[in-house]
């Protein structure tokens, strides 16, 4: 019998291939208060790593299917991810 559900390590499989595995999670997150030019500069960085990424569209489908409110994800921002939503 044919199953449309695939084992749970293959869905975060691409994970492993993250350029941003080990890095610390202030350069997608925003801390507390962070506006303006601090967070252009933050998410700059951060799209700077992602576009280097080889698993960049599979993070990006992973964050628009989760809703993924906070933080760089495929190379987008929080804010342009609200927008397409
Ligand atoms: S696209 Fe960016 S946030 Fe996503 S796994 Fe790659 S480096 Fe990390």
């Amino acid at each position: 019998m044919k199953s449309n559900t695939r084992p749970l390590a293959s869905v975060w499989d691409w994970q492993t291939k993250a350029a941003c595995r080990g890095m610390k999670e202030s350069v997608f997150f925003s801390p507390p208060g962070e506006r303006g030019s601090r967070r252009r500069r933050r998410e700059g960085g951060a799209r700077a790593v992602c576009r280097a990424c080889a698993v960049k569209l599979d993070c990006r489908s992973f964050a628009e299917a989760s809703h993924q409110r906070y933080g760089v994800w495929g190379g987008t921002t929080e804010g342009e991810r609200r927008v397409r939503e």
